[in-house]
């Protein structure tokens, strides 16, 4: 278990990083923003334990750039006692906890056990659901109401797109580049025949419709309320 300090007091990050090395840890430490951006950008840790108040980047724009990145390591950070905002702003950004200075070293480490534990036991999803319809990703089957459904590789692909964004309206742009790979021209209908004949599969025969057609913007997969 690799660990990624971001502190720029000397004394509490080498206190952080001797505590946690002591612990049975591996722990390395960054002094500003941009080397903690860069070597937790480089991967392999499992956690990131990263302060708020960092000269040059700070620990806000580390943690927007390595979400904007893609890099969804665990994030534990570190914030002022009197910055009551920041622990709502840190979690609105992706972090996934947050300490108040100062705080002791049983406390951090139990947090960052936690931390660690869940990030191990996180799997991807392999079975997408939505009502009584379920999508399963390894086995490549369809199924609503216990009924298996027939669908084509796009058909399969669009479906996918429609669960894992579930509630969100997509326009047709945007599921022509990720299920057809290519720009959306809009003289073309090939992404409303393809939607019809999904419907027609997966909605026709069955309560309640989930796809649904959104005038002017797009479609949208949800269970009706
Ligand atoms: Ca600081």
């Amino acid at each position: 278990m690799k660990i990624l300090i971001v502190e720029d007091e000397p004394k509490t990050g080498e206190y952080l990083r001797q505590g946690l090395t002591e612990a049975g840890l591996v722990a390395d430490l960054a002094r500003d923003g941009w080397d903690g951006l860069q070597l937790a950008r480089g991967g392999g840790y499992d956690l990131v334990i990263l302060d708020v108040m960092l000269p040059g980047l700070d620990g806000w724009g580390v943690l927007r750039e390595l979400r904007a990145g893609g890099v969804d390591v665990p994030v534990l950070f570190l914030t002022a006692r009197d910055q009551i905002d920041d622990r709502v702003k840190g979690l609105e950004l992706g972090a996934d906890d947050y300490l108040v200075k100062p705080f002791a070293f049983a406390e951090l480490l139990a947090r960052a056990r936690t931390l660690l534990r869940r990030g191990r036991t996180t799997v991807e999803p392999t079975l997408l659901t939505a009502a009584d319809l379920e999508l399963d990703l390894l086995r490549r089957r369809a199924r609503r109401a216990g009924r298996a459904i027939d669908l084509t590789a796009k058909e399969f692909a669009l479906l996918e797109l429609f669960l894992r964004r579930q509630g969100e309206v997509l326009p047709r742009g945007l599921i022509a580049s990720l299920v057809w790979d290519m720009n959306f021209d809009s003289d073309t209908n090939v992404i409303d025949v393809a939607v019809r004949r999904l419907r027609a599969k997966v909605d026709d025969d069955f309560q309640p419709r989930l796809i649904r057609t959104v005038r002017g913007m797009g479609y949208v997969l949800e269970v009706p309320a």
